[in-house]
């Protein structure tokens, strides 16, 4: 399943993050022996334990809601937080990332989906912080991209509805805020079932679980029933 999936990422170069959340050590392992390095996981414990086992040139993206007190777990190591969705947050992150001398790399969270669980910034709320001299100096963290949830739905229009506003998105934050930083380039978008949609409508990353593990249990760490 691993090549089908990069076969089909191929073409417009997108980057494919594996989503082992809930999935063991093992499993990891056997699609890393297949070359694949980015992995993303939802909780900071269990991404802290996951990276202290395993081989240390995986990049782990955080992908999920990352409340402020558990940053400092992953503070250390983490290449990618996706989940960036308050100033709150990026405040301790940069934080966090002081400490270790890192600078780390996050995308904006934009809520995209209709539906009012998820989380994110709107725009005029992300505007208000990009702006704002407390936010601009902070100095451990790069702001490289944008990241979003598509509302959970059969009706492939409005998932492809969704995915053309976080590329407008982009588009405005890129134009107003990051015009000459090279590094602003990101938007992470598609999931399993959405995937093929996203890379049509310019998804630089993509998080796959379901496809590449199978499905997940829920039991322990997943919030969803
Ligand atoms: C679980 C999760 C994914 C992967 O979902 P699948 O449907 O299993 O591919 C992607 N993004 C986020 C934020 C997730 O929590």
């Amino acid at each position: 399943m691993l090549q089908q999936i990069l076969e089909k990422l191929k073409p417009t170069q997108t980057k494919l993050i594996a989503v082992s959340k809930t999935k063991p050590n093992e499993a990891i392992l056997e699609l890393y022996e297949q070359g694949q390095r980015d992995f993303g996981e939802n909780k900071a414990q269990e991404l802290a334990p996951k990276y202290e086992a395993l081989p240390k040139d995986i990049r782990w993206h955080m992908i999920g809601h990352l409340q402020t007190n558990k940053v400092k777990y992953i503070a250390p190591f983490v290449h990618l937080i996706h989940s960036a969705d308050s100033e709150k947050l990026l405040q301790e992150i940069d934080k966090q990332a002081a400490k270790y001398n890192r600078v780390i790399d996050c995308l904006l969270q934009f809520k995209i989906a209709a539906e009012d669980t998820k989380y994110g910034f709107d725009v005029a709320e992300a505007e208000t912080m990009l702006q704002s001299t407390d936010f601009q100096n902070l100095k451990n963290i790069r702001i490289i991209g944008v990241m979003g949830m598509a509302t959970f739905t059969d009706d492939e229009n409005q998932v492809r509805q969704e995915f053309k506003r976080l590329k407008e998105i982009f588009n405005i934050i890129k134009t107003k805020y990051f015009s000459k930083d090279i590094t602003f380039k990101e938007i992470s978008m598609g999931m399993s079932d959405d995937y093929q949609i996203a890379i049509e409508e310019g998804s630089t990353m993509v998080r796959i679980g379901t496809l590449l593990f199978g499905k997940r249990h829920y039991a322990s760490y997943d919030s969803k029933p």
